[in-house]
């Protein structure tokens, strides 16, 4: 069913909580900066809140493990909790931090001093689907799983919603939608953005914005915000940012023109709390077909990927995995014995979904797709993991590769650098080669893996105590040559505070400007996750 949406620039906040409004403005005229005190005055609410250093410490820490410290833990219940809270920050100019299932890498979730305010009991709305326009309503403050095994079994197995980061047994919807995380998929139906259709929003003043998919679009580069006599100009970032996967930065466009969706999704929490969604859907193959090959070295895994782009005519996503392990895997992988015959092999999971055909048809079909890949594929070492006992080895093989890399790099007591870069396919081949050349230069041990259908590895550095410069030096020089070559310093991760440099050095400082223009329009004190992107 086509839904017609009026199109607008102006944008007009509600504010939800209106009868609160005096007592917060009074309390920020005498607030001296005591935290019993504003714990006590959120209490009122029926705000859950604490001081206690021992509840609030495990959120100093999020997976970044960058230190941060806070004082003051809140946990809001509903919109209107969460614009109370942001309306007496506002006022009273106190730092704040959102913090959902804190496993972003990127320092996104550390406080800075200030108020913690935690999403785990944004459990409202229930989940609602339509299987109709295939689309779910959730609440923010769940984790990703459990939305999606909800989808599932509300519609009988028959939809699903199919972003699948590997963190997302402990990644929140809201955490996801903030970060812009992206799973297997290739192309732009593996990231979260694709599949935004609404969004419930805070503004940083705690004002209420209801946003549909194609509902605000900027003109000449500006949003307006209409108050009763004021109306507030929002410009939105134009910087050129690459049109490939990628997570680094707020959402821009050369020309001014942005759906105020795309402005958020990404927007790592500066912009305002998204306190709930509406999420598109797509059907759920009845299986899939599970295949593991080996090739004998890189550029034979880019000849297949390349094959295959070809072959699906420019959309990936018609597989939905294509996952590589690459240069020194097969050293960090165990039962490597299961899936490589040849130690020097490179390997490739390869997931295909089925709709209608039976297993054994498909598996026909691409026996015939890989024969006509070329005879670098020796299809006796195919090995499909359809059954259960290879699925789990698989499985297994895969978890295991980072974790046995951190593990050793904690053993010679180095620092692991994980990187995020991504180039456009046509320098893929040429970006890897140069990196590849400068890393067995700089003598670090390192490997390969990750998302070769969008042409985004991960190169993880194992660097030994005495090199950090050098793996420093290594990292740099990827996060400058991805750059020169059209690509972004991050795909999936994002910036947080930890790759605010990246973001300069990538899109330079006129795009800081931009983003901090943004952001004082709505936010002039930054107490909203300051230091993420903009200091
Ligand atoms: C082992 C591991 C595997 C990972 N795999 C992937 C992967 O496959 N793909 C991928 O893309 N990423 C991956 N990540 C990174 C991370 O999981 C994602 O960035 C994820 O989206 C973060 O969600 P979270 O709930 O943990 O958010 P948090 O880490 O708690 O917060 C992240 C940011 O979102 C903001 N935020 C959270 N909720 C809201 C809200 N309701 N409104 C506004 N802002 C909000 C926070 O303030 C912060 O800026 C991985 C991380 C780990 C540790």
């Amino acid at each position: 069913m086509d839904i017609i949406i009026k199109q607008s620039s102006n944008i007009k906040p509600k504010n939800i909580i209106s009868e609160h409004h005096k007592s917060i403005i009074d309390f920020s005229k005498t607030w001296k900066g005591d935290y019993e005190e504003l714990n006590s005055f959120l209490k009122s609410f029926s705000i859950a809140a604490s001081a206690d250093i021992d509840i609030i410490k495990p959120y100093f820490r999020d997976w970044s493990n960058m230190d941060g410290y806070a004082d003051l833990l809140v946990r809001p219940k509903n919109k209107f909790e969460c614009a109370i809270i942001l309306k007496t920050c506002y006022n009273c100019n106190i730092l704040l931090t959102i913090s959902a299932g804190k496993t972003n890498l990127t320092g996104s979730a550390t406080p800075r001093g200030g108020i913690i305010l935690s999403t785990s009991l944004l459990t409202e709305p229930d989940i609602e689907l339509d299987l109709e326009n295939k689309d779910a309503s959730a609440p923010t403050g769940i984790p990703l799983e459990d939305f999606r095994n909800r989808v599932l079994e509300i519609s009988d197995q028959k939809l699903y919603y199919p972003v699948d980061p590997t963190s997302r047994n402990d990644a929140y919807v809201g955490g996801t939608l903030s970060c812009n995380a992206s799973g297997f998929i290739p192309g732009q139906k593996g990231a979260t953005r694709y599949w935004v259709k609404e969004l419930e929003f805070l503004l940083p003043n705690g004002d209420l914005v209801h946003i549909k998919r194609g509902q605000y679009i900027s003109e000449n580069g500006i949003f307006s915000l209409d108050y009763e006599g004021k109306t507030i100009s929002l410009p939105v970032p134009t910087y050129n940012r690459p049109k490939i996967k990628n997570a680094s930065g707020i959402f821009s466009d050369e020309n001014g023109i942005v759906d105020l969706i795309d402005l958020i999704i990404g927007s790592e929490g500066i912009l305002g709390i998204i306190t709930s969604c509406k999420l598109g859907l797509t059907d759920y193959p009845k299986e899939n077909l599970e295949l593991f090959l080996s090739l004998s070295s890189e550029s034979d895994a880019i000849d297949f990927y390349e094959f295959l782009y070809d072959y699906f005519d420019h959309d990936m996503s018609k597989i939905t995995a294509l996952e590589y392990f690459g240069y020194n895997s097969q050293n960090y992988m165990n039962h490597k014995e299961f899936l490589f015959s040849n130690e020097n092999d490179v390997g490739i999971y390869l997931q295909i979904p089925i709709f209608s055909n039976s297993l054994d048809s498909k598996i026909d079909e691409w026996i015939k797709i890989l024969q006509s890949f070329n005879s670098k594929l020796d299809l006796d070492s195919v090995v499909v993991l359809n059954d259960p006992e290879s699925w789990k080895k698989f499985f297994e093989a895969r978890h295991s590769l980072p974790d046995n890399a951190l593990t050793k790099t904690h053993r010679i007591g180095g620092v692991s650098i994980i990187t995020d870069t991504i180039v456009p396919n046509y320098n893929f081949r040429i970006y890897l080669e140069k990196v590849h050349k400068n890393l067995r230069r700089s003598k670090i041990e390192y490997l390969l893996f990750g998302h070769l259908g969008d042409c985004h590895l991960h190169f993880h550095l194992i660097p030994k105590k005495n090199q950090e410069k050098e793996s420093l030096e290594a990292y740099d020089y990827m996060i400058d040559l991805s750059s020169k070559l059209g690509g972004v310093y991050s795909a999936e991760h994002g910036t947080g505070k930890r790759k605010r440099n990246d973001f300069k050095k990538c899109y330079g400082e006129e795009a800081v400007t931009m983003i901090k223009n943004l952001k004082t329009t709505i936010d002039p004190n930054n107490f909203l996750n300051k230091g993420n992107l903009i200091g």
